[in-house]
């Protein structure tokens, strides 16, 4: 790590303690904290405030010009510090990575500087209910009028859509070929026809259902060229499968477990070294993170190593949450801010059943590595 990361992560740690009063006023997060996919939007607004959305983006967009690499490392001390950061990653780390690439100048200039000063949130309406891990099936139709795309489909499992100011769509423009034939639009929520409907999750918090009829889209909000939206797609995914700030928050839960089991005296040889083969894998999955983050600075093929980082951070969720609650026992599963280790044993254990789903599935990620890491077929 170099100084300047060093000094940034310092920094990042001592501006997450100065939000604590803020975060301990906010229920959603005293149950569930980094978790939630409902986020706080004072949160994110007080991080776009203080220059932290779009470190990696340049100056002229309300960013720092730092690498992904760099932004990587501050978005694990913010999952140290387990700071709701769902609108975070989905507006600046993975749907603005995309549009920074991808869209015309003067989207570009309309969405980043709002994003960066955290006051505009996306969504990402990819998945149907008969297009999850075969993504390429999607059949949100956009038909194109004059200089207008009228879009007509649904998504599912849209997070934060129910909070959001803005949706990142997938959308089919040629019915006649798969891959080629989708394109990537943007719009507000509030447009008309386009409805939103949320659901509670097991994880403890919601995700949604949205509904899209007849929605007028102009044509200057496309990212990326007409038929060109599947490597539009794949580049958003890959800098979504990145999750060091998640690493972030498992430390800190590895940290607070051993420290509880220290205070009861139920500290002995088979926790602590569960607790310590945990945080070798931990250590290899920050790795593959940073290693992930760096790639696609380089602008080298990301997929494979993001899917990766993807694949070994997902299954450290399950592991870690379940090590916990286990550890724990009883009081493991009691949930709330003044439950054992703030009650985030039971709050990972919950959320981390879908961590194995959430942007691709385990078979999907093993896939990706197997084709175009391993080059296999
Ligand atoms: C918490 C959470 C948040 C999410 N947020 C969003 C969001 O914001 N936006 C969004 O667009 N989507 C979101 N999703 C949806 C997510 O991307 C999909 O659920 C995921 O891609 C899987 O798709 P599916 O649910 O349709 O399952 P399916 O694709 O139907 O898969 C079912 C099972 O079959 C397996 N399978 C499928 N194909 C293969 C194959 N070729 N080889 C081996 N096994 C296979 C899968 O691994 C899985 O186990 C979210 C999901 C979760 C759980």
């Amino acid at each position: 790590m170099t100084s300047t990361q060093q000094r940034l992560r310092e920094e990042a740690a001592v501006f997450c303690q100065s939000l604590r009063p803020v975060l301990e006023q906010d229920e959603e997060w005293r149950r569930q904290g980094m978790l939630s996919d409902g986020d706080s939007r004072e949160v994110y607004r007080l991080l776009g405030e203080a220059g932290w959305i779009g470190m990696s983006w340049p100056v002229e967009f309300g960013g720092r010009g730092l690498t992904r690499l760099t932004a990587t490392l501050v978005e694990e001390v913010f999952g140290y510090h387990w700071l709701p950061l769902s609108s975070y990653l989905l507006s600046y780390k993975t749907i603005g990575a995309a549009i920074e690439r991808y869209a015309e100048p003067a989207l570009v200039d309309l969405l980043l500087p709002p994003i960066s000063r955290g006051e505009l949130i996306f969504c990402q309406g990819f998945s149907e209910p008969g297009a999850g891990s075969d993504l390429g099936s999607l059949t949100t139709r956009a038909e194109l009028r004059g200089d207008t795309y009228v879009v007509t489909g649904h998504k599912i499992w849209t997070s934060s859509a129910q909070l959001s100011d803005w949706i990142y769509l997938g959308v089919r423009t040629d019915a006649d070929t798969k891959h080629r034939g989708i394109s990537v639009l943007v719009c507000p929520v509030d447009t008309p026809g386009i409805e939103v409907r949320s659901f509670p999750t097991l994880g403890g918090g919601y995700l949604c259902e949205t509904f899209l009829d007849g929605v007028e889209i102009p044509v200057a909000n496309l990212v990326g060229e007409v038929n060109g939206g599947w490597d539009v797609l794949m580049y958003t995914l890959d800098f979504e499968r990145v999750t060091a700030e998640k690493l972030g928050g498992f430390a800190w839960v590895l940290n607070a477990v051993e420290e509880r089991l220290r205070e009861t005296d139920r500290l002995d040889r088979v926790a602590a070294g569960r607790i310590s083969r945990l945080r070798g894998e931990l250590h290899a999955s920050r790795l593959l993170s940073f290693r992930a983050a760096d790639n696609l600075d380089r602008e080298l093929p990301g997929s494979a190593s993001s899917a990766m980082a993807k694949l070994s951070g997902a299954r450290l969720a399950q592991a870690i949450g379940d090590a916990a609650v286990d550890l724990l026992g009883l009081e493991g599963l009691a949930e709330g801010a003044e439950a054992a280790i703030e009650g985030r044993a039971a709050a990972l254990y919950r959320a981390s059943v879908g961590s194995t789903i959430a942007g691709g599935t385990a078979e999907v990620q093993q896939l990706v590595i197997a084709r175009r890491g391993l080059g296999l077929r």
